[in-house]
């Protein structure tokens, strides 16, 4: 697979060693292990693009397909001016095992443009948005591969890419992505399913332990689609958000952030910066802020070697997609922190994005009390699955959470068996 930046061949390289360490774990058939440390199709497209200046641009697009054995493939996609092949690679297999052990019926999937959104106007956005979806056409669709939102994209994105889709087919065609407005068959819940996920996990872990949110004090990494619903949620529980951050900074209040009110601020002036309900301190200080429990919201590779002998938690929920680097792992494992793993802790979006994909395929919609008890219940099964693998393997949660996904795809990848 070639590489993107060198952080993007170490998360890759991270990806195929949390596959080598469940293989070892599960006793892996060689076959199973083959057919599943390489992505099974990528696809590289280069899209020319009309500025607003006149001038021709190409933008490099990616989307990878990691195993085409589970059914379709679903991923989000991501506009990013570092997007990279590797990383796409190395997110369609943390798909894969996200949707395996919630026993969706897919395989995973990453794709995206490399840009920066922020630079674009609306018009070019689109532009670029309906060319990606034009050239990736070939390999896409309803029975095929299901894009979804991701870093950079949004509901807005969705509703082009499915109009782009449903010309080339000639009908509208719901199903070909999730993540789309409701006006055009999106579900409700989709905007809130990840964040929302992400509580319903840390209910379940912390009901173990006899505790409920309310009282535990919380921060939050990031404050986009997934940290601003989980600092919503557990703020309207009882749970006391001690600080949290964004790209333009941090804030802390010990005694906890009304969260309304810096969201009202967000809306206004684009950061948690400058709140003035809590005291300013360094962005990259959220992570060591003194808290009962940190959640990485924002991007991967954030707690590492450096920074996770000075975490002042006692729980990582990880809502975003590889926050922790394997060396920090084994120091949170030393230091006695807990961590639910993201393949389970942020499978609220996929989850959801299935519901949707359901009920494209049904052309009937499902009530919003319906999908949030569904999700629910799946999370919370997935959960007490984890924490009974995790005690039968004597591992960790990651661990466990993966050597249950791989098991699954393994045995459907062997039941398929070797084509021709
Ligand atoms: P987003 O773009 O809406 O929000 C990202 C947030 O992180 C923003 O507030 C941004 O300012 C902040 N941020 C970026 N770099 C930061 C840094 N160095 N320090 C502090 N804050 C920083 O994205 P999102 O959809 O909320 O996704 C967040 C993470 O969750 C990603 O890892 C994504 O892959 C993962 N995820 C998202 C979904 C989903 O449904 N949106 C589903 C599963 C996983």
């Amino acid at each position: 697979m070639p590489a993107g930046t060198a952080d993007d061949t170490r998360l890759y390289e991270v990806a195929c060693a949390q596959l080598d360490r469940a293989a070892a774990v599960i006793d892996l058939d060689p076959d199973q292990y083959t057919r599943l440390i390489e992505p099974r199709r990528s696809l590289v497209v280069s899209l020319p693009v009309r500025m607003d200046t006149g001038e021709l641009v190409n933008f490099t697009g990616f989307r990878v397909q990691h195993t085409l054995t589970m059914g379709p493939t679903k991923g989000g996609l991501r506009f990013v001016p570092d997007l990279s092949l590797a990383q796409c690679g190395a997110l369609a297999m943390f798909m894969t095992w996200k949707c395996a052990l919630l026993a969706l019926p897919f395989g995973g999937a990453k794709g995206g443009v490399r840009c920066d959104p922020a630079q674009l106007s609306t018009g070019e956005m689109e532009r670029i948005t309906r060319r990606y979806a034009a050239e990736i056409e070939p390999i896409i669709g309803p029975e095929q591969d299901i894009p979804a939102p991701d870093l950079g994209t949004g509901e807005r994105e969705m509703a082009w890419f499915y109009d782009t889709y449903s010309h080339a087919v000639g009908h509208a065609e719901p199903a070909c992505v999730t993540g789309k407005p409701q006006a055009l068959g999106g579900t409700p819940g989709r905007k809130e399913a990840t964040g929302l996920g992400v509580v319903f996990v840390l209910e379940a872990a912390l009901e173990r332990e006899g505790k409920v949110p309310a009282g535990q004090r919380v921060a939050i990494q990031g404050f986009g689609n997934v940290g601003a619903v989980v600092a919503a949620e557990l703020h309207a529980r009882g749970a006391q958000v001690v600080a949290v951050s964004d790209i333009g900074g941090a804030v802390a209040a010990p005694e906890g952030i009304d969260v309304p009110a810096l969201a009202g601020w967000v809306r206004e002036h684009g950061s948690v910066a400058g709140f003035p309900g809590a005291a300013a301190i360094e962005r990259d200080a959220l992570l060591e802020v003194d808290c009962d429990v940190l959640v990485p919201a924002a991007r991967e590779g954030q707690i590492t070697a450096a920074n996770a002998p000075r975490l002042r938690c006692r729980l990582v929920v990880e809502a975003a997609n590889g926050p922790t680097t394997p060396e920090a792992d084994a120091i949170l494992a030393e230091r006695g922190i807990a961590l639910l793993p993201d393949v389970l802790a942020s499978g609220g979006g996929v989850t959801v994005s299935y519901f949707e994909w359901v009920q494209g395929h049904q052309k009937y919609v499902w009530t919003a009390e319906e999908i949030r008890e569904r999700l629910r219940s799946q999370l919370r099964d997935a959960h007490s699955r984890v924490v009974e693998a995790s005690g039968q393997l004597g591992v960790d949660q990651r661990t466990a959470a993966l050597c249950l996904a791989v098991r699954r795809v393994g045995e459907a990848a062997q039941l398929r068996a070797v084509f021709p």
